[in-house]
């Protein structure tokens, strides 16, 4: 097997590496595409081959959409909440005892480190089955004393229910395959939906084999059903389907205008996570340490490869120049190499194609003045490396302050007062994330206040949890994920008025 690794690959995963290709799971069965077509996946630390995927286009789709709909007026919907739990509880179960192959797999594909995988991806995804397992038997409505002023003195029962939305399309991105896969399949199957979730045509494999566990729990067929393809084709034909009643997307700004547009045929509803283009503030009176950890892990964690990325780094003028060296001497020493060698710090690229995309960003930082002080080009040999790369002197105007790059790319910029930085930190089209470190509480809730994004940190970066709600301002996205909330999102509320008279 072509795979340069340190690490010797788990059996189970030899196994399912192995197949001649993967299909496609429809109606709890696994099957080519409709038009016989196949595409290849490639592991990024070598750019070699690693399985051919049946590819679904819409043909496809609407077998997995009819699947799904079956599934929802079948044995799914005759379950009761105690025992979907139960079924949700046992995917956690199988999902941890196979977590050693599962985050190889991620590595293999995605190219993170073996590291992040294991210690990150796969106890979240964990978490997010056994948090929104804890839900089927806590989704309840309420009853409302209502008044009907053209009626005095009648008495009604009025009350609410919490009913599933019905089959929900997944469209998610390449960055964490396994789990942005399951921040949608935990929530929408714990309130009992049915699923077509389309992986990025770049990392489909660990969610096949997620099938395989979820058929190997007991979920009946046609729950959740997976559909490898591309955006234009299988991507469009599920978000523009009249038997889907809900996308869910995380993905570009972009893409999601197009799925906005495709899903209004319907009125589906729909929840949108995209760019950010994050600010990390960090003020003079900081715990400069912690400070400096957070601005690099928090900028070159997934190579960069972050929605959340906190990519314009702000610090106070004092400190600047200190922080900015710390900043670049940790990116030169950074050891990369492929994902799997437990050595590798940072793993490659996705894709050929995000390599050549965040160099044309680097280009740009260099044209347009920015100073570089480390990284700014591909590391030599195969795979999609890109060294980790530190920008000083940028301008809030310049390209690489302004866009995301989805790569391993800093921008440093100083700043002087709260007003300033709060200004240009929100002068951006997105609001996904920020982060403000000082060691002034005051300063840190105002900061909190006044910052323009879904989720802020104080003195920490990438905290994610289950509980956690998850989303955007602005153009980052509407809607939320994980917590209580997407228990909202992927319910719809029932009103029933009974008359007592
Ligand atoms: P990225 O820039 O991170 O690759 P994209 O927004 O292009 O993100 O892709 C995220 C997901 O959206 C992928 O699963 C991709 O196949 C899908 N996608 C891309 N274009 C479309 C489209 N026009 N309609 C529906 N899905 C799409």
């Amino acid at each position: 097997m072509p795979i340069a690794a340190a690490l010797e690959i788990h059996p189970n995963l030899q196994k399912f590496l192995s197949k001649k290709s993967h299909p496609l799971l429809i109606g709890g069965r696994w099957a080519e595409s409709a038009s016989g077509k196949v595409f290849k996946t490639h592991n990024p630390a070598t750019g070699e081959v690693l399985a051919s995927v049946s590819e679904a286009d819409s043909k496809d789709v609407d077998a997995a959409v009819s699947a799904a709909r079956k599934a929802l007026e079948g044995p799914w919907s005759k379950m009761s909440p105690a025992e979907r739990e139960r079924v949700l509880n046992k995917i956690a179960d199988l999902v941890e005892a196979h977590s050693e192959e599962l985050a190889q797999l991620e590595t293999l594909n995605n190219g993170k480190t073996i590291r992040e995988a294991k210690n990150g991806d796969l106890p979240l995804t964990i978490g997010l089955w056994r948090y929104f397992a804890g839900w089927p038997t806590k989704i309840h409505g309420e009853t409302i004393p209502v008044s009907v002023p053209y009626y005095p003195g009648a008495k009604f029962l009025h009350y609410t229910v919490r009913e599933p939305v019905g089959v929900i399309g997944a469209i998610i991105p390449w960055n964490f395959p396994l789990l942005m896969a399951v921040e949608r399949l935990a929530p929408a199957l714990a309130c009992g939906n049915a699923v077509v979730l389309k992986p990025a045509e770049q990392t489909p494999l660990s969610a096949l084999r997620l099938g395989e566990l979820l058929l190997e729990a007991g979920l009946p067929e046609g729950v959740v059903n997976i559909i490898p393809g591309f955006g234009p084709t299988a991507g469009a034909a599920l978000a523009a389907h009249s038997g889907v009643d809900k996308i869910t997307f995380t993905g570009s700004t972009e893409v999601g205008r197009e799925i906005l547009k495709a899903s209004a045929g319907n009125l589906k509803r729909v929840t949108l996570e995209l760019g950010g283009k994050s600010p990390n503030i960090v003020f003079a009176d900081a715990d400069l340490e912690a400070a400096a950890k957070g601005m690099f892990m928090g900028v070159f964690y997934n190579q960069g490869q972050c929605c959340s990325a906190g990519s314009r780094i702000f610090v106070e003028k004092s400190k600047y120049e200190e922080m900015v060296q710390i900043l670049a001497e940790r990116a030169k020493t950074v050891r990369q190499g492929p994902g799997l060698d437990p050595k590798t710090q940072m793993g490659p690229l996705v894709s050929e194609e995000q390599r050549n995309r965040v160099l044309s960003y680097i280009e740009s930082g260099k044209k347009e003045g920015a100073k570089l002080l480390a990284g700014g080009e591909a590391a030599s040999g195969p795979g999609y490396f890109v060294k980790p790369t530190v920008f000083s002197d940028v301008g809030d105007s310049m390209k690489i302050a302004r866009e995301e790059i989805f790569g391993p790319v800093a921008s440093v910029m100083p700043f002087d007062s709260v007003d300033e930085v709060v200004s240009r930190a929100n002068a951006s089209p997105y609001g996904l994330v920020a982060a403000v470190w000082t060691k002034d509480v005051k300063k840190a809730h105002q900061m909190a206040q006044k910052i323009q994004a879904g989720t802020v940190w104080i003195n920490c970066y990438h905290f994610v949890d289950a509980a956690a709600p998850w989303g955007g301002f602005k153009q980052s996205g509407y809607g939320r994920e994980k917590s209580q909330y997407a228990i909202e999102s992927y319910t719809q509320l029932k009103s029933v008025w009974v008359d007592l008279n």
